[in-house]
């Protein structure tokens, strides 16, 4: 009989993270400090407005005040980032969010820039980035964040590990990599141009796959006992699936993130540590 890989419950470790994340808030509270995250949704993608609410619900089960700043479609530039500017003055709002993608072709970077880099709760500030790749965690990215706490959570060993990353974008394969690296993992990173991808992904002890192309792993591109994360979202028919050939997969992996409820739900409950983080720190309550 094939051994299953363990599954890597996201949803439960999430659940956890919101439990904990409920008891800090409280101690906020006690001090009279509530914790607050603004979130900014420019247009109607429907995608967007799911996870904005997603974000919305996961902050009421943690004691996180939260309020959604919503932009018509057509805003400019000027209008998201003068948004931002009044939201950095307010001291009730620790934590500032920007949803992606903007609509229109509009470039994020210079609205991501206008956040404060102490509200930055997404990470995406170039003094977040650079502190990262600097070794120093400040605020950083939810979904490479998610990946890091569960793998800790879970007590596996980055020290040394084999870690293969496919994706190297800026939200999760490029700041995981910095984070693998800080924790002393030996890291390859590959992406659409690499040559021969089984061939890297063979090598992964730990190997996270975010490229959002459905089926982009199969099982002889896996190494026996391999702890895979599967970050990608793909809508295939009525369905929505990852980068992984999931059951196929399951038959060598040691554990496997499912879609949905593995990554997903571990990139919302760390919105929520960070705007925590964010609040305790700019209140000086920090633990
Ligand atoms: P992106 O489009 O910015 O980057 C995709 C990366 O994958 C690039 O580095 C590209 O070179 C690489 N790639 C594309 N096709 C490839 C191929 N055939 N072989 C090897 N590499 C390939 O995407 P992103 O924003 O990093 O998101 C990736 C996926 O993860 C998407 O499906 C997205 O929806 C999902 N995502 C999920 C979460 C979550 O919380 N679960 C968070 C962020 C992104």
């Amino acid at each position: 009989m094939i051994k299953l890989a363990a599954i890597i419950d996201g949803k439960a470790l999430a659940a956890e993270v919101e439990k904990e994340s409920l008891a800090r808030a409280k101690r906020l509270a006690e001090k009279g400090i509530v914790p607050g995250l603004a979130t900014l949704l420019v247009g109607e993608n429907p995608a967007s407005q799911m996870y904005i609410r997603l974000k919305h619900s996961a902050c009421s089960r943690a004691g996180i005040r939260s309020e959604n700043v919503l932009l018509p479609e057509s805003s400019t530039e000027e209008e998201i980032i003068a948004k931002i500017q009044e939201l950095n003055q307010r001291e009730d709002v620790n934590g500032i969010l920007l949803q992606l993608p903007l609509p229109g072709g509009l470039n994020p970077q210079r609205a991501m820039m206008s956040i404060l880099p102490k509200k930055d709760v997404d990470g995406f500030h170039p003094l977040n980035m650079g502190s990262l790749l600097l070794g120093v965690e400040r605020l950083v990215p939810c979904t490479p964040l998610g990946i890091i706490y569960a793998l800790e959570r879970l007590d596996i060993r980055l020290e040394g590990a084999e870690v293969v990353i496919v994706g190297h974008s800026n939200v999760v394969g490029k700041p995981l990599a910095a984070m693998m690296l800080n924790r002393n993992a030996t890291v390859q990173v590959c992406h659409v141009f690499t040559r021969d991808l089984a061939e890297h992904t063979r090598d992964a002890e730990i190997l996270v796959v975010a490229a959002g192309v459905p089926g982009l792993i199969r099982k002889e591109m896996v190494r026996p006992g391999a702890y895979v994360f599967d970050v990608g979202i793909n809508r295939v028919g009525d369905r929505t699936v990852g980068d992984v050939e999931y059951e196929a997969v399951s038959e060598i992996a040691g554990a496997i993130t499912p879609v949905p409820g593995g990554v997903g739900p571990l990139t919302v409950a760390m919105l929520l540590r960070q705007t925590l983080k964010a609040a305790e720190e700019q209140t000086g309550s920090s633990q």
